[in-house]
């Protein structure tokens, strides 16, 4: 981010490999693709790491890593690569014109209103821009104090950024279950039988979907007190954290198949984030 000169990034050969297989199978997602691949590039520049703050000391006990910080971040190459992102989703003439660093803070603190509020017609194509330049600041945090969340944590928010998992992976020969973010890929061991979203406990009103056909690995965790839903796999070994973000893609028939259920995302933020982000305009001489 804060190289003085573009330099062209490019992901590692692991990550191509899996993208070019979730392309291949799910050309649908093509727009969703080419975000994912510009956010895993972008996340490889060093230059986001001058931008993690300390954790905020005296949090609640339920808030997240995150929460009460302060970001200071590079105003032109924020700008620059969330134009970007806006210009790979179709919104070609809106990008030139778009607020990145408010769009980014609104997007950290999961304010889907004032995204909303940012975009030049319908508002849709703009969340998910958001979503996605959240990525390489919030990957960048976890990696650099993600070892500061709490051990005991239980909540079924992430506890870093405060979003609703993306996935729940049952790992390994013993089957714990991990629930994955898919902003900034930490991971956090929850009970088996427990709704991340309401807190359920009681087997009667937990369930799962299955697809009839194929791929029977995967499934859909359903809650019929909230009417929640999150993705599950089974994984020999924690998956990468950008694996969490193609495997959300790879994925959408379940989403398709929970949604036709009457199942849902919550509308809610896992939690209501406070985090502010300023912009610092690169000096252009130093004295
Ligand atoms: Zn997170
Ligand atoms: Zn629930």
């Amino acid at each position: 981010m804060l190289w003085p000169r573009a330099r062209r990034r490019h992901i590692d050969a692991d990550q191509a490999q899996r993208l070019a297989d979730v392309r291949q199978k799910n050309p649908e997602s093509e727009t969703w693709l080419a975000l994912v691949e510009a956010a895993l590039a972008e996340t490889q520049d060093a230059g986001w790491d001058a931008a993690v703050p300390a954790p905020p000391q005296g949090r609640p006990a339920r808030a997240p890593l995150l929460h009460g910080a302060q970001v200071t971040l590079e105003s032109r190459a924020v700008t620059h690569f969330v134009r970007r992102l806006a210009r790979l989703a179709g919104l070609a003439g809106a990008a030139d014109r778009l607020d990145a660093i408010t769009l980014l803070e609104a997007a950290v603190c999961q304010q889907d209103p004032r995204i909303d509020r940012l975009a030049a017609g319908d508002p849709s194509t703009l969340r998910v821009v958001a979503q996605v330049a959240a990525v390489p600041f919030l990957r960048t945090c976890a990696r650099t104090i993600g070892g500061e969340i709490p051990a005991n944590w239980s909540e079924g928010y992430c506890p870093l950024c405060g979003a609703w998992p993306t996935l729940a992976e049952y790992r390994g020969l013993e089957r714990k279950r991990w629930l994955r973010c898919g902003r900034c890929g930490i991971g956090w061991e929850v009970p088996w039988l427990r709704c991340p979203f309401c807190a359920e406990t009681s087997h009667e009103n937990l369930g799962y979907l299955a697809p009839e056909h194929g791929e029977t690995a995967r499934k859909v965790e359903v809650c019929d007190t909230c009417k929640g839903y999150v993705k599950a796999e089974p994984t020999v070994s924690q998956l990468p954290w950008w694996g969490v973000l193609l495997d959300d893609v790879a994925t959408v028939a379940l989403d398709v198949a929970a949604l036709d259920r009457g199942y849902h995302r919550p509308e809610r933020p896992g939690f209501g984030m406070d985090v502010k982000v300023v912009a610092r305009r690169r000096r252009l001489w130093a004295h």
